[in-house]
């Protein structure tokens, strides 16, 4: 049962039977117990712990460790003494580092798993499914206010389905954010206390040049890089992955990172971000067996992961599955410590994957006829892919890197696309979204809050979690723009409209009609907001439609230039860094003048 609450949408759990007064208004018998050897997350656990329930109720209910005599009410933390003496089977292994218990045994409530991240992602489970708490972006949270707090009999067990879960935007990198959603984001600040993450090495991706750099070696070595209709080429180029050369000179430098960054557990061995794959003899010889460029790159790859294992046995190399070598390839298997991350660039993104074949814009006018006819879905590829490897991860793209703010309706597909992943065996997922400094794209908190609770549990109800975010956000301006968000998605829905990661914001979703209800809607919501600050937010949330409006007035409109100046210092006053993927506000300022509206 789901009491509802006044403040919040979605509210907490209370299936109470026996009463537990944790508080009493102002009073209380209970004490966090931890154990004296608890892990750095654990004993920060015990902190947020008791950190919350006194934001919540003004109590502050003491700390103690697992040397003191077992008492009536507790709330034990982690595997300590005082869980022993209860003599309850908790199954360790099965949990993992990341699974956790929270359970009621008699007038005791155990809180534990993973040493790691367990224990800490079951208290703030607790704190959020339990008692209300929902942390919305790093700078706000909705935490209730209650007198009393009873603890509800209470039997969970929660691990999660996905081992690397990244929601890649600037505001989730706040590691207190990251910890308390539960997301073990590699760029994520996150410290031994907040259980650590799962992390990559700073060479995160496309890193053939820093393997091989084309500087040092192309004049020397020009075999070593790739041919392109018969000639080496230096510009735009990727590695010739037969050559003996470049396989030792990758594999040295290599071993240089994991010596380097011992704490990484994952290294990236991938391809430039471009196309021109090798079509040497011996590269063409090998990709034309497998059907894909893929072949070439998993066998260099898979080379170089025998190798290091001999050294590194935990360390797993990661390759892209990308573009050129999206497509599996037919005989060649990824070594047991690959990791395969398959990307989603040329995607629809206003349909689920599994329902849409659509190139977008620009692939498709970048394909031959002969790739376009070739073509396979994405949703096949990763089909593929799931039979020859289980650690396959997905790179999904979740905004619009072209327009960071343009209004981009693809809240609809974000849980289909994340549960199509899993049920085809992926055990990470890496969201890329508005990751520019700052942050505060459209709506890029609330995405990275969705994502975060999708990607920990995909059943989540994304309607809840986007009217919790809403409302938690913006007050009473919610309603408003729980609408607009509706008006864009039903749009794209209902006249079955595609879209793509780089599309100018000239779309079909975007018809003057609905420019002009956002508009109204907007005003309403501007007229709700409760305070300066949340008109703020409202005023944030609005951008986009001023954004797509300046992006599609006539050139000769009177103006114009003074309106488009004052919109891009209206970005840098609320920290706004970037409106395209790594170009600088006023170089946008200045193509928007010109009109240039597409990449
Ligand atoms: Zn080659
Ligand atoms: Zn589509």
């Amino acid at each position: 049962m789901l009491v509802k609450n006044e403040a919040i949408k979605g509210g907490y759990k209370v299936v109470s039977k026996d009463k537990r007064l944790l508080v009493d208004n102002g009073c209380t018998s209970w004490r966090i117990v931890v154990g004296r050897d608890a892990s750095p997350s654990e004993k920060h656990a015990a902190d947020e712990l008791q950190h919350f329930i006194k934001e919540i109720s003004g109590v502050c209910i003491p700390v103690v460790d697992d040397a003191c005599q077992i008492e009536e009410n507790e709330i034990i933390l982690g595997n300590n003494s005082h869980l022993q003496q209860l003599g309850i089977d908790v199954d360790w292994a099965k949990l993992g580092d990341e699974g956790f218990i929270i359970k009621t045994v008699e007038n005791k409530l155990v809180i534990a798993g993973g040493r790691l991240r367990g224990t800490i992602y079951g208290v703030y489970t607790f704190l959020e499914e339990y008692l209300g708490c929902r942390w919305l972006s790093s700078k706000v949270s909705y935490i209730p206010k209650r007198k009393v707090i009873e603890i509800p009999d209470i039997d969970d067990e929660q691990i999660p389905v996905l081992e690397y879960r990244e929601p890649y935007y600037f505001d989730a990198f706040d590691g207190d954010w990251a910890v308390r959603n539960k997301c073990n984001s590699s760029f994520a600040r996150l410290e031994e206390k907040h259980g650590k993450k799962l992390k990559y090495s700073r060479y995160f991706v496309h890193t053939f040049n820093k393997l091989v750099p084309v500087e040092e070696y192309f004049d020397t070595h020009p075999e070593y890089f790739s041919e392109v209709d018969g000639k080496r080429i230096s510009e735009r180029t990727q590695l010739c992955l037969t050559n003996e050369d470049v396989f030792r000179i990758a594999l040295e430098r290599l071993r240089e990172w994991i010596e380097n960054e011992p704490d990484a557990t994952i290294f990236s061995v991938s391809q430039n971000d471009w196309y021109n794959p090798c079509q040497c003899e011996k590269c063409r010889e090998i990709d034309e067996r497998e059907g894909s460029h893929s072949g070439t790159l998993l066998y260099f790859v898979n080379r170089i992961a025998e190798e290091i294992e001999k050294d590194y046995p935990d360390k797993y190399i990661d390759t892209l599955a990308y573009q050129y070598t999206r497509k599996p390839p037919k005989y060649v298997r990824p070594r047991k410590n690959v990791i395969i991350r398959l990307c989603s660039i040329e995607c629809c993104f206003s349909h689920p994957l599994e329902e849409c074949n659509a190139i977008s814009y620009p692939f498709y006018y970048r394909m031959s006829r002969k790739e376009i006819e070739n073509y396979t879905s994405f949703a096949q590829d990763l089909h593929e892919w799931s039979k020859i490897t289980d650690r396959l991860y997905v790179w999904d793209y979740v905004t619009n890197f072209a327009n960071y703010i343009m209004p981009f309706p693809n809240f609809h597909v974000l849980q289909p696309n994340i549960k199509f992943m899993i049920r085809n065996n992926v055990k990470g997922i890496f969201e890329e979204g508005n990751y520019a400094k700052g942050g505060k794209g459209e709506f890029a908190e609330l995405r990275a809050y969705v994502l975060a609770k999708l990607l920990w549990n995909p059943d989540y109800d994304v309607d809840l979690a986007i009217d919790e975010f809403l409302t938690g956000y913006y007050g009473n301006a919610a309603a408003p723009i729980r609408r607009y968000i509706d008006m864009l998605h039903k749009k794209v829905v209902d006249e079955n409209i595609h879209m793509g990661i780089y599309d100018p914001p000239v779309n079909r979703y975007l018809s003057k009609d609905i420019m002009k209800k956002a508009e109204e809607l907007f005003d309403r919501a501007e007229a709700l907001a409760d305070n300066e600050e949340i008109l703020e937010r409202v005023r944030i949330a609005r951008l986009p439609i001023e954004y797509v409006r300046l992006a599609t007035m006539p050139l000769d409109t009177p103006g114009r230039d003074k309106m488009i100046e004052d919109f891009f210092a209206k970005l840098t006053e609320v920290g706004i860094t970037e409106v395209r993927e790594a170009r600088n506000l006023k170089t946008s300022e200045q193509a928007m003048k010109e009109g240039r509206l597409y990449l």
